[in-house]
């Protein structure tokens, strides 16, 4: 089992994720492969050990359990495997990173059709 960023994450560069992993195993890709988005986060599934401290953080409520991604995210499981093994990092967060409204997070939800 492991844990998944989805799309929902994308453009948002909040990081508050990377703040509480305790195993460090949330990355931002730093290749040359353009079918791995810099964008967003992945989890490594390899090293996420299921703690959920993730998922509380989100403010984009980007971030699912494996059995739980919805369905228009399932590629995003395999998308977040991808960054086993390759060039990458764990961003930091800005101090000053502002959080989303309300209507922020709706309106994220509505770009990529998912409806919580
Ligand atoms: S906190 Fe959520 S939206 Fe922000 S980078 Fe992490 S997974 Fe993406
Ligand atoms: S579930 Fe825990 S170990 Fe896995 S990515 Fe989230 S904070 Fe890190």
């Amino acid at each position: 089992m492991t844990y998944v960023i989805t799309k929902l994450c994308v453009d948002c560069k909040d990081v508050a994720c990377t703040q509480v992993c305790p195993v460090d195993c949330i990355y931002e890709y730093s290749g040359d492969d353009e079918s791995i988005p810099k964008n967003m986060l992945l989890i490594d599934p390899d090293e996420c050990i299921d703690c959920n401290a993730c998922v509380p953080e989100c403010p984009w409520e980007a971030i699912f359990e494996e059995d739980d991604v919805p369905d228009i995210f399932n590629d995003d499981t395999e998308l977040n495997a991808r960054i086993m093994g390759v060039e990458r990092f764990v961003p930091n967060r800005d101090e000053d990173q502002k959080l989303p409204t309300p209507d922020e997070l709706n309106a994220n939800n509505e770009k990529w059709g998912y409806k919580p």
